[in-house]
């Protein structure tokens, strides 16, 4: 909640600003308290994800490692319904975009519709719909998972790409033709996920697909 004037005061005793990653209570202007920023390894790393497709790749923004508060803050923000740290992780992924004004618009890797009903939300939707209104750009929902595949992370590197494989597809209405897309996810490991979308898009007709996720994990 935000109130400006003479009311932040009043507002701030009754609903003080709280780390965005732990919930402790922190200063007005501070999002994260000095034990999270302590724990939090920032990489700000560019990886390439190939696409399996005639030597093609495409970049991945990555701002943390998952690891520390992160890797807490996203277990709570994927399990356990806490989705304080959204604004947060979308602020920094927009942060590693200036040349967002290139893009038409910004999409996440979606869930299965099973997956939804029982979590309420997905994670990568809303850190993506955070990002776009940083980066002043529109949101898009042009992806649709259409089947529950197994967790990525119970696999290894070989079995990832084959589980991924044709469970996604573009979803209709709006033309993807000619646009160039940023693409949002939570983790990126190997990036199998992320170049599966990535591929589905490019099909769909995109012209250019360009990736970031919150955190990698180094396998
Ligand atoms: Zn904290």
């Amino acid at each position: 909640m935000k109130f400006d004037g003479p009311f932040a005061f009043l507002a701030d005793l009754l609903f003080p600003p709280r780390c965005a990653l732990c919930g402790a209570v922190v200063p007005f202007g501070v999002s994260v308290c000095p034990a999270c920023e302590k724990e939090c390894v920032r990489v700000d790393t560019c990886r390439r994800i190939d696409l399996a497709e005639n030597g093609k790749t495409i970049s991945c923004m990555v701002p943390y490692r998952y690891d520390g508060k992160v890797r807490e803050a996203i277990i709570r923000f994927k399990f356990y319904g806490q989705t304080r740290s959204a604004d947060f992780f979308g602020r920094q992924i927009a942060g590693l975009f200036p040349d967002a004004p290139r893009f038409d618009f910004v999409t996440a890797v979606p869930i299965s519709k099973e997956r939804r009903r029982t979590r309420g939300y997905n994670q990568s939707e809303l850190v993506a719909r955070r990002a776009a209104g940083r980066l002043a750009l529109p949101y898009r929902e042009v992806l649709i998972k259409t089947i529950d595949n197994r967790e990525q992370h119970k696999l290894d590197r070989k079995e990832r790409r084959g589980n991924v494989k044709g469970v996604y597809r573009a979803a209709g209405g709006g033309s993807l033709q000619g646009a160039s897309v940023l693409l949002i996810d939570d983790i990126v490991t190997t990036g199998a996920t992320l170049g599966e979308c990535a591929k589905v898009l490019l099909h769909a007709g995109a012209k250019s697909v360009r990736c970031a996720a919150i955190s990698e994990v180094l396998l």
